[in-house]
């Protein structure tokens, strides 16, 4: 009688998991292609949708994402970038729309962006609001984009330096990125840009106006804003006030003297000055290979910036951390461990991990 043998059952010569895998990498690499093109024919929409990805917080979009910039850096150069703070109110994005008219009307494309840490909580007080700057947004050689919301100031800022390298590869020479002078943020994008602008009001003191001495440090100029109907005799004493002020800083490195300037984007005037001052800036500094030097800087502090990001997050997000966080802040706050004695015990664990 025949019997059949049951037979040990064959592995699958394909290794299904390694097929996904690989289809899963080519759909991600198709798609940042088709941002990556999509960007270097300077299509809007596909722009704007590749900032989208840059924001988001989802790993997947993420990795798109980080393709994404890696294809555009090659084509990230040749760009000029601009920072600008000044308090709330003090005209910033009246300035904007007037200087970035002025921007694109002399044959420029201008990307705008902002760097507002606290758009989540306050629904967005940098550009979230429709109204501003109505002319620029309607403009074919403007774009502008609002700050990306949520998350630490150090993730908002990333994401805006990368927002930045897409910009310039779609086309925008013309960079201005704003933020609120009220915190830390000027700091950031004080290390994203060529040139820093700060707005003053004339007429209320520096501490009313909440700019810190270390910021005046940071301008390459100052503006005195609304210089129009009565506003202008006290907005050039305030020049003559500032542009001493500003000579009594240390030699920049860069071998600029900040200008203290005034303006009225109401009016329009002042408007060629200031980017006439900002040409002859980066005039002498592509000159004496400060511009280079600077934008070199830059790149080194997104290395150190991304790998202290990186790390905070590995570190907070790793599961027995969590768990030994939840731990020892009850053993400091029945007052078993110092905090020192209970972050070594954390973080020894960690490094052995
Ligand atoms: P931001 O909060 O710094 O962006 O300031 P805004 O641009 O929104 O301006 C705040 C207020 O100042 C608004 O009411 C503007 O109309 C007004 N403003 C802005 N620029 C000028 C200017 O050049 N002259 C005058 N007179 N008012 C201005």
């Amino acid at each position: 009688m025949l019997h059949v043998i049951d037979g040990v059952e064959k592995p699958d010569p394909i290794n299904q998991e390694a097929v996904k895998k690989f289809h899963e990498q080519r759909k991600k690499i198709l798609k940042a292609d088709h941002y990556i093109k999509g960007i270097l024919d300077h299509d809007r929409t596909i722009l704007s949708q590749a900032i989208t990805l840059v924001e988001s917080s989802l790993p997947a979009h993420q990795k798109v994402a980080s393709t994404i910039i890696e294809g555009c850096i090659p084509f990230s150069t040749r760009s000029l970038r601009l920072g600008i703070t000044g308090v709330p109110g003090v005209g910033k994005s009246t300035f904007i729309e007037a200087l970035g008219k002025k921007v694109t009307g002399w044959g420029k494309k201008l990307a705008v962006l902002a760097i507002d840490p606290s758009s989540e909580r306050s629904g967005g007080s940098i550009m979230g609001d429709k109204t501003r700057m109505e002319n620029l947004s309607q403009d074919p050689d403007a774009f502008i984009r609002p700050s990306p919301s949520g998350g630490t100031l150090g993730g908002v800022a990333r994401k805006t330096r990368e927002t930045i390298i897409l910009c310039e590869a779609a086309g925008f020479d013309t960079i201005f990125v704003e933020t609120v002078g009220v915190g830390q943020s000027e700091t950031a994008v004080h290390s994203m840009v060529d040139f820093f602008l700060l707005l003053m009001l004339a007429g209320a003191g520096d501490e009313l106006q909440g700019i810190k001495r270390g910021i005046m440090e940071m301008a390459d100029a100052i503006i005195i804003t609304k210089a129009d109907g009565t506003n202008v005799q006290r907005a050039e004493a305030a020049r003559t006030e500032f542009t001493n002020a500003l000579h009594l800083f240390p030699p920049a490195e860069s071998g600029w003297i900040p200008e203290a300037l005034t303006c009225s984007a109401k009016q329009g005037t002042g408007l060629e000055i200031i980017w006439q001052t900002i040409l002859s800036y980066t005039d002498l500094t592509k000159r004496n290979g400060y511009f280079q030097l600077n934008r070199d800087r830059q790149a080194m502090y997104r290395m150190y910036d991304f790998i202290e990001e990186t790390l905070k997050s590995d570190f907070y997000n790793h599961p027995d951390i969590r768990r030994k966080l939840r731990k020892y802040e009850k053993k400091v706050l029945k007052r078993e461990l110092s905090s020192y004695q209970a972050a070594q015990k954390i973080l020894s664990g960690y490094r052995k991990s």
